[in-house]
């Protein structure tokens, strides 16, 4: 039987160990605060930014919700992130993504500033990222670092597959693994013989978008699956880039979804504005 990753039990853990924090800064007069953006109404986006200000009162930070109407311009985006910037007391700008088409979703994550890039998509902090200095991780990915490193797994040496390009969880995903010294090799939808590659992995994280996509074909015995996927089924039942029932029983550990790596994308967020307090 593989060890089932509980992202559910870390990730309440890394926020108790949080909150802990969150007072002993309060006891040196320093409040944490997040301030949170959504444009327009998008369901999905409403249930990821509750869950937010729900991780917020859990932990003790105070979040600010900007909900504006999907007819916003650029303009009057970029005047509230600016003037977010420059108060003291918030520590993190958080825009939910993605925003609507008439946007430049690019543009608005350059106009955070770089001290309160709690999500770190701004430019600086995925440099910063690269060249192994600090700055703020993307939260998805620095959960699974965490999830592995709590639940006993090493990386140092091990081949780590990691399957999908983007910015926000694949690219960061691979320079994490290299920063501890895993063998990474970064797998897309251009890669010939996905299949051999993938089952060369120790570590192959998933984060391709596409229910159920990894079989048992693609796994080695004894390897550790870390699924970012999130599907909901035409029956509202929720699933992940790993078809779970089949590679299971080939691993030694592997996430569920959900319950996996969803939980700790918000855990890490939670540390990213402790830590933009903390360093202020
Ligand atoms: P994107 O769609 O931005 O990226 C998908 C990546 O997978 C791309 O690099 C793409 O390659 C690659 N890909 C697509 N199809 C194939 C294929 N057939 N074979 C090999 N590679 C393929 O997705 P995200 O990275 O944003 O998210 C991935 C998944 O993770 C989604 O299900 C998303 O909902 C989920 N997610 C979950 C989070 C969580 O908190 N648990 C947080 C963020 C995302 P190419 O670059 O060549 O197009």
């Amino acid at each position: 039987m593989p060890q089932i990753i509980d992202g559910k039990a870390i990730s309440t853990q890394i926020k108790d160990e949080l909150k802990s924090r969150v007072e002993a800064l309060k006891a040196q007069g320093v409040s944490v605060c997040l301030a949170v953006i959504q444009v327009g109404s998008d369901p999905a986006s409403s249930v990821y930014v509750g869950n937010k200000k729900k991780a917020c009162a859990y932990v003790g930070i105070k979040s600010l919700a900007y909900e504006l109407p999907e007819e916003t311009t650029q303009e009057e985006l970029l005047a509230l992130v600016r003037e977010l910037n420059g108060r003291k007391e918030v520590n993190g700008i958080l825009v939910q993504l993605p925003l609507p088409a008439h946007i430049d979703e690019d543009a608005v994550i350059r106009a955070i500033d770089p001290a309160k890039d709690v999500d770190g998509f701004h430019p600086q902090s995925v440099g910063a990222l690269c060249i192994g200095q600090p700055g703020f991780v993307s939260c998805t990915p620095a959960g699974i670092i965490q999830l592995l490193k709590r639940s006993g797994i090493e990386i140092a040496g091990r081949e780590c597959v990691v399957i999908g390009r983007s910015n926000i969880v694949g690219k960061p995903m691979a320079l994490l693994l290299l920063q501890e010294n895993g063998t990474v090799t970064v797998a897309h939808s251009k890669t010939r013989h996905l299949k051999e590659v993938a089952r060369r992995a120790d570590i192959l994280v998933v984060a391709v978008g596409k229910p159920k996509m990894i079989t048992r074909e693609y796994v080695k015995e004894g390897a550790v699956v870390i699924d970012v996927g999130i599907h909901r089924s035409a029956e509202n039942k929720l699933c992940g880039d790993v078809d779970y029932d089949d590679v299971a029983p080939l691993c030694s550990a592997i996430t569920p979804v959900p319950g996996g790596v969803g939980p700790m994308t918000i855990a890490m967020l939670m540390n990213n504005c402790v830590e933009a307090a903390a360093a202020r």
